[in-house]
C-alpha cells in the first residue's frame, strides 16, 4: 500500500504522520492526534474521510460542552498584552490552528472526482 497524496493546493509531496490537530468549541478546546498526509511545502494537512468524521464527531461534543469523556490538559490561555505589535487587521475569525487548511479526501483514494474546476 503506498501513499502518495500530492497536495491539492499547491502539488508538494506529502507526508503521512500524526499531527495534532486543535478543535474549539467555544471557550473549550481539545486536542486530537490523528494521522494524515501533511504537505511538506505549505503545511495542508489533508485527512481520510474517517478520520473527518470523526473530528466532526468530536466537534459536535466541544459544541455541546460534552466533554465528560474528554481528559483535561493544563489551562487555556490568552495572552492580550503581549507587547507585540499588531497590524489591526483580523484575518479570519477562525483560522486553522494548524496547516494551512483542512482537506479530506474521499474513501477510497482512487481518482480525483470529475470535477476539475472551480475553488
Ligand atoms: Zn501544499
Amino acid at each position: 500500500m503506498s501513499r502518495e497524496e500530492l497536495c491539492p493546493y499547491c502539488g508538494g509531496e506529502t507526508c503521512y504522520k500524526d499531527v495534532e490537530r486543535l478543535l474549539r468549541g467555544g471557550n473549550d478546546v481539545a486536542v486530537v492526534t490523528v494521522p494524515a498526509d501533511v504537505c511538506l511545502r505549505c503545511g495542508t494537512q489533508i485527512y481520510e474521510h474517517d478520520i473527518s468524521v470523526k473530528l466532526e464527531g468530536i466537534q459536535r461534543k466541544l459544541d455541546l460542552g460534552q466533554t465528560e469523556e474528554f481528559q483535561p490538559l493544563g489551562r487555556y490561555f490568552q495572552v492580550v498584552n503581549s507587547g507585540i505589535p499588531l497590524t489591526g487587521i483580523t484575518a479570519r475569525p477562525n483560522p486553522p490552528p494548524f496547516g494551512r487548511g483542512k482537506v479530506v479526501i474521499p474513501r477510497r483514494e482512487t481518482t480525483t472526482p470529475g470535477d476539475s474546476g472551480g475553488v
